[in-house]
C-alpha cells in the first residue's frame, strides 16, 4: 500500500500548493499549520475548516505522529529524557532541560550518527537514517503538549545537539528551523535556536548564507588537527583551520557570536599547553568556549578530567582573554549524554529498531 504524504513534513509553501490543488483559498494553509503545530492528530479536529475539505485532506494526507515510549525524570528535577518511537519502529531520544529562564529542548536530527566521535554513544552503531523535518517538529510538538498538560511552560529554546550531526542532514534541518519559526505555529525565534556541528566547514558556510541567525555551536574538542582527528574522525576531512575560517565567516555574515565546545577528557586534551594552543587558535573574533567535563559512557574508554584539572584549564583560558562557560550538567542520573539512553534501550537487541 502506498503511504499517504505526511503533512507535518510540509512547509507553508507546500501546504499552500496542496490547498490550492484542492480548490481552497490560500489562507487555509496557515489554518492547517496552526492546528498541525499545536499537535492535533486528525484533520477532523481542525474545526475551522469546512467539513468536505477536512474529508479531502483525510483522503490524501496523513499526520505522522511519533509516540512517547519512555520518559525519565532526573532525581534533581532539572531534566526529563524522552525516548520516542518513530513510525518505522526506530527510536530517538530528546531531553528537556529546565533552567530558571525557561525550558530548553535538546532534539535529535538523525537516527544514529556516522561522525564517529569517540566519546559519543550515538555513533557506536553508525547512522541508520536521517530524520525528516516533520519528525523534528514532532519532538517539539509532543513535548510542548505534555508540558502544557502538566501546567508547565512550553519550550522556549531549542538546541540541535541530540543524536546526529544536523549539517549532515542539511536540507531537512534547515527546513525544520524555518518551520519551527512560523508565527502561526511554534513561533520560535531564530535567536533561541542553537545548532551544534562537529565542523562540516562547507555546510557551515552554506548555513551562514541562508540568512537564519541561529547560534552556531562548533565542537572543537582539541586545539590541533592531530589530537582532533583522534577524538573526532570526521575532522580528517575538514582541517581545524577550515573550521575556524568557516566559524569566522558565520560570525561575519550573521553577527552571532560563535560557541566553541570543548569536551575535557582526562590525560588527553586537558593540559596547560592545550589551553594555550586553543586560546591562540580562536583569537580574533567574538566567540566563547564552553567547557564540557566528559561524561563516562559504558563501553567507551574516555574518563572525566579531575575537578582541579578542569578548574586549571578554565583559568588558563581566562588568563588569555578567552570568555569561558562551563556546561551545567543536567540529568546525569538519566544517562543525559547524547545517545546514552537510546543505546541502553537498544543494547541486546538484534538491530537498531525497536521490536514490540
Ligand atoms: S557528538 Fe554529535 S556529531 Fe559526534 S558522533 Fe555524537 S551525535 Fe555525531
Amino acid at each position: 500500500m502506498i503511504e499517504k504524504p505526511d503533512m507535518l513534513d510540509f512547509s507553508l509553501e507546500e501546504v499552500e500548493q496542496a490547498v490550492q490543488r484542492l480548490g481552497q483559498p490560500g489562507y487555509r494553509a496557515k489554518q492547517i499549520l496552526k492546528w498541525l503545530h499545536k499537535g492535533v492528530s486528525h484533520f477532523d479536529e481542525m474545526t475551522d475548516l469546512p467539513q468536505a475539505f477536512r474529508q479531502s485532506l483525510n483522503e490524501q494526507f496523513q499526520i505522522g505522529r511519533i509516540q512517547i515510549l519512555e520518559r525519565h525524570h532526573s532525581n534533581t528535577g532539572d531534566a526529563i529524557k524522552y525516548l520516542f518511537l518513530l513510525s518505522d519502529h526506530n527510536i530517538i531520544e530528546c531531553v528537556v532541560m529546565r533552567y530558571k529562564y525557561g525550558n530548553t529542548l535538546c532534539l535529535s536530527t538523525q537516527v544514529g550518527c556516522r561522525m564517529g566521535c569517540r566519546f559519543c554513544a550515538s555513533t557506536i552503531n553508525g547512522l541508520v537514517r536521517n530524520l525528516s523535518a516533520g519528525e523534528m517538529m514532532s519532538q517539539v510538538i509532543e513535548v510542548n503538549r505534555e508540558l502544557e498538560e502538566n501546567g508547565e511552560r512550553r519550550i522556549g529554546n531549542l538546541v540541535l545537539m541530540g543524536t546526529g550531526e544536523p549539517l549532515d542532514n542539511y536540507s531537512n534541518t534547515v527546513k525544520f528551523i524555518k518551520m519551527v519559526h512560523y508565527p502561526m505555529g511554534i513561533n520560535m525565534s531564530y535567536r533561541n535556536i542553537t545548532l551544534s556541528t562537529c565542523g562540516l566547514a562547507p555546510r557551515m558556510i552554506e548555513l551562514a548564507d541562508e540568512g537564519l541567525p541561529v547560534t552556531l555551536s562548533v565542537s572543537l574538542h582539541a586545539p590541533n588537527d592531530k589530537l582532533r582527528r583522534f577524538i573526532m574522525p570526521a575532522a580528517s576531512v575538514y582541517p581545524i583551520i577550515d573550521v575556524i575560517e568557516a566559524s569566522r565567516y558565520y560570525y561575519e555574515k550573521t553577527g552571532r557570536r560563535i560557541t566553541f565546545e570543548y569536551i575535557l577528557i582526562k590525560d588527553l586534551n586537558d593540559r596547560k599547553e592545550h589551553a594555550e594552543e586553543l586560546a591562540e587558535l580562536i583569537k580574533g573574533f567574538p566567540s566563547h568556549v564552553n567547557i564540557i567535563p566528559a561524561n563516562e559512557v559504558s563501553g567507551l574508554d574516555f574518563r572525566r578530567s579531575p575537578e582541579r584539572t578542569i578548574q586549571r584549564f578554565i583559568r588558563e583560558l581566562e588568563s588569555r582573554g578567552v570568555v569561558v562557560t562551563r556546561r551545567r550538567e543536567l540529568g546525569l542520573d538519566i544517562e543525559g549524554a547524547c545517545g546514552q539512553l537510546r543505546r541502553s534501550r537498544l543494547t541486546g537487541r538484534r538491530n537498531q529498531r525497536y521490536e514490540r
